[in-house]
């Protein structure tokens, strides 16, 4: 299917998953995970009304930037190695896979230079799989404290990718335990920390990530098709 009805298809669920939960669905960003995804392709999300693109390798997200539309905004969602923090310095507004403090400490000495904030979310392992990426839940909050002193990050958030699993339901426990993470941390009141966003859901789970309080679904599947 063309890929402006696929958007527009993904748009009604969030619709729908909003209207369900009593949110507002100009409070859930739609974000176009576009590996893999060539430029004209990148193009045409854009000009159906994508306004934020996930990708999760530095050097091609590098290349497709230099090509796409400008008026596009470039997240980073995959893990990030410290040689390629400068590189993703000068095209991301936000990098959704800070999962660790070393990680961060190294996006502060690089943003420093070249005097610039970076919003960033923090990605915590909310499934236990060993493969994951991403904080425990338990170092959350001492991470958060740490980070927080960081001048040229500005913590927006925190990420998960849910435990991969073919029915959506059975992630829920997953993205419930990030929206928790969330409400603890405020609790916390950690100064220069005030935590909104949650970035969780993919193709298969969206729509209960919305239905849990995410603000940013990540789609690359619903929208551009399988990857090859
Ligand atoms: C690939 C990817 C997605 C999108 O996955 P789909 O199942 O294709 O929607 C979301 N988040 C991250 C971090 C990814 O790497």
């Amino acid at each position: 299917m063309p890929i402006r009805e696929n958007i527009q298809l993904v748009r009604n669920k969030m619709a729908e998953a909003c209207l369900r939960s009593g949110r507002n669905p100009e409070d859930v960003e739609l974000v176009a995970i576009t590996k893999t995804v060539n430029v004209e392709q990148i193009n045409e999300a854009i000009g159906a009304g994508i306004r934020v693109v996930g990708e999760n390798r530095v050097q091609e997200a590098w290349r497709k930037f230099q090509e796409v539309d400008k008026k596009v905004h470039w997240h980073l969602v995959g893990h990030l190695q410290s040689n390629k923090v400068k590189r993703v310095l000068q095209f991301a507004d936000m990098i959704h896979s800070v999962d660790s403090v070393h990680i961060a400490r190294e996006i502060q000495t690089q943003a420093e230079k070249l005097d610039r904030t970076i919003e960033v979310l923090i990605q915590v392992n909310t499934s236990q799989e060993e493969s994951k990426f991403g904080l425990e839940p338990e170092a959350t909050i001492k991470a958060l404290e740490v980070i927080s002193t960081f001048p040229n990050l500005k913590i927006e958030g925190l990420m998960t990718i849910g435990a991969f699993l073919p029915e959506p339901e059975d992630v829920r426990p997953c993205f419930k335990l990030l929206r928790e993470l969330k409400e603890k941390a405020n609790e916390r009141k950690i100064v220069g920390v005030q935590l909104k966003a949650l970035s969780m859901g993919m193709t298969n789970d969206y729509e209960v990530a919305i239905e849990e309080g995410s603000t940013m679904v990540r789609v690359g599947t619903a929208i551009f098709g399988e990857r090859v």
